[in-house]
């Protein structure tokens, strides 16, 4: 018998019902009963991760500690539970399948012909119980992502199905999580849909132990006992997930549906405790209760998609609950921003925020956005590539190098304020020549930096990027006012830049999005918050004066 407990979600009738949401809050109220959770994706498509793909594919790619490039979902899972996550926690298809070549090709399977049954099988096995086996926790949830009933879903389906069997009752527990549409035209709530979603569960040997049903209306009990009869599920195990006005109002509903109390119930563990959430509820009533509210601009080239800055839009959230205010993100087009409309488009902000990006487009848009910020006192705070684009707006605008830029966009430039390392510039291979995960960096003292993380000397953050700031322009750059207030010690990279003429105006290196939590909501956008309050205050009592 396995002492870790295994939950597996997976989910029926469409994508994009916010399985990975429904894991977290169901780890959340685990976790707030004192069990050890944990929380992993299994991503049925064939990239080896999400790195290489485009944002507008498939939103923001989420780093972890150790470097891996991961599925959105993780954020939500740290950002839920507070706990890191790691590779560990994200296995796509290509990385099942490129094991299990390789291990082909050393010869590991002694000739055997090798099949998707039972070698890709028990390979997602093995990964499943990766997290089990380490002992760090009591319970694992296991999202599968995509539909019940997809092609590429079905070794994944396979493989839980052998598991619970192995596992045996009560160590493993199936969630599938469902739609129950409401059709204007009848008036009516349907379950068909999830009746059809479970009968193919049931297909691949699956019996679904609880249903989360997603839904726009309340579910009525004759409904719900309905769903339970021809679902075949207790009635007990058919939660309804009704439209939530925030993310964070999830954990609140399940735990009103009764989601952890069935669950344990299914797992035989004890479910004598209530969870403890009075942090999160505090959270979430500073939230919904702000006191004043500021106007933040984001300006990147994603906009269209949300997705793509989840971590960011995230942070906000935790940001703006710490200082009680409503953050208003206006979103701005970089490629859409020029010189001569940047007034009209970044009028009546109280602070801006220059997004992470990779290539050309809309990057001179980004340098316009910094001058317009620099030169009007807003505070900024520029994230990786816009961090870069701050360092080339001053090496442009204040050094006089016209034609400053990074090699990323002109190879040829001049003045390469932002470049290769010697040491990356031989490798060839996509997603080889990134510095990922936590780097260390050092702080210096009396600087805004320094004040942002309230004295701390020595910080850890993510890094996705290969480009750096380029140390020969360091000097010219200090001595023109930009100073570098966070370096990596060991390398020397310089990690953060400011500018101490400004009220507040920092770029840093990393991504410090994805180290915001809502119990930990990160100090940078703390601090952005906090600047662009006072700067509206400072406006209004300007312009009554
Ligand atoms: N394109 C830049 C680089 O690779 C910045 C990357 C980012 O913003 N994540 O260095």
């Amino acid at each position: 018998m396995s002492e870790t407990k295994y939950i597996f979600v997976t989910g029926g009738v469409t994508s994009s019902l916010g399985k990975g949401i429904i894991a977290a809050s169901l780890a959340k109220l685990l976790q707030a009963r004192g069990y050890k959770t944990t929380i992993q994706k299994l991503d049925p498509y064939i990239n080896v991760d999400p790195g290489t793909l485009n944002p507008y594919e498939h939103g923001e790619c989420y780093v972890t500690d150790d470097g891996a490039e991961t599925d959105l979902d993780l954020g939500h899972y740290e950002r839920f539970l507070n706990v890191k996550t790691s590779q560990a926690n994200n296995v796509t298809t290509g990385r099942i399948y490129q094991s299990v070549i390789e291990k082909e090709r050393r010869g590991e399977f002694l000739g055997k012909t090798v099949q998707v049954v039972p070698h890709i099988t028990n390979e997602i096995k093995e990964r499943v119980q990766i997290l089990g086996n380490s002992g760090e926790y009591d319970i694992v949830i296991t999202e599968i992502g995509g539909t019940v009933g997809d092609i590429e879903s079905l070794p994944y389906i396979e493989a839980v199905r052998q598991l619970l069997w192995e596992l045996g009752d009560h160590n493993g527990i199936v969630i599938h999580l469902t739609l129950v549409p409401y059709l204007s035209a009848a008036g009516e709530l349907k379950t068909k849909p999830t009746q059809h979603s479970v009968k193919t569960l049931m297909e691949s040997g699956i019996k679904a132990d609880i249903l989360v049903c997603r839904t726009e209306h309340e579910i009525s009990n004759e409904l719900k006992n309905k769903i339970a009869l021809f679902c075949n599920v207790k009635r007990e195990a058919v939660i309804q997930s009704i439209d939530a006005s925030t993310i964070y109002d999830v954990p609140i509903l399940m735990q009103e549906e009764g989601l952890d109390t069935v669950a344990l119930q299914r797992l035989a563990l004890p479910d004598n405790t209530k969870p403890d959430l009075k942090q999160w509820n505090e959270f979430l009533h500073r939230h919904k209760n702000p006191k004043h509210e500021v106007n933040i601009g984001l300006v990147g080239k994603y906009v269209e998609l949300q997705d793509s800055y989840k971590s960011i839009l995230e942070s906000f959230i935790h940001a703006g609950a710490v200082n009680e205010v409503r953050v208003n993100l206006r979103f701005i087009h970089s490629e859409h921003l020029a010189s001569k409309n940047i007034d009209k488009k970044l009028q009546g902000l109280d602070g801006v925020l220059v997004a992470p990006g990779f290539g050309e487009r809309g990057i001179e848009g980004k340098i316009d956005a910094v001058r317009y910020v620099r030169e009007n006192g807003i505070p900024f705070l520029g994230i990786c590539l816009g961090m870069q684009m701050a360092v080339i707006e001053y090496a442009r605008n204040i050094l006089g190098f016209a034609n400053a830029n990074s090699t990323e966009m002109n190879e040829n430039t001049n003045d390469p304020v932002i470049s290769l390392m010697e040491e990356q510039k031989t490798i060839t291979n996509k997603g080889g020549t990134m510095r990922l995960g936590a780097w260390d960096c050092h702080i210096v003292k009396n600087t805004l930096a320094h004040k942002v993380y309230e004295g701390a000397s020595d910080i850890s953050e993510r890094h996705r990027h290969r480009y750096e700031f380029n140390n020969e322009y360091k000097a010219q750059l200090e001595e023109a006012g930009m100073v570098a207030s966070g370096i990596n010690k060991d390398t020397g990279l310089v990690e953060i830049v400011e500018l101490p003429s400004h009220p507040w105006f920092i770029g840093v290196q990393y991504h410090p999005e994805y180290r915001s939590t809502v119990a930990n909501p990160h100090p940078l956008f703390v601090g952005l918050v906090e600047a662009a309050l006072i700067h509206k205050k400072k406006q209004t009592n300007a312009s009554l004066a």
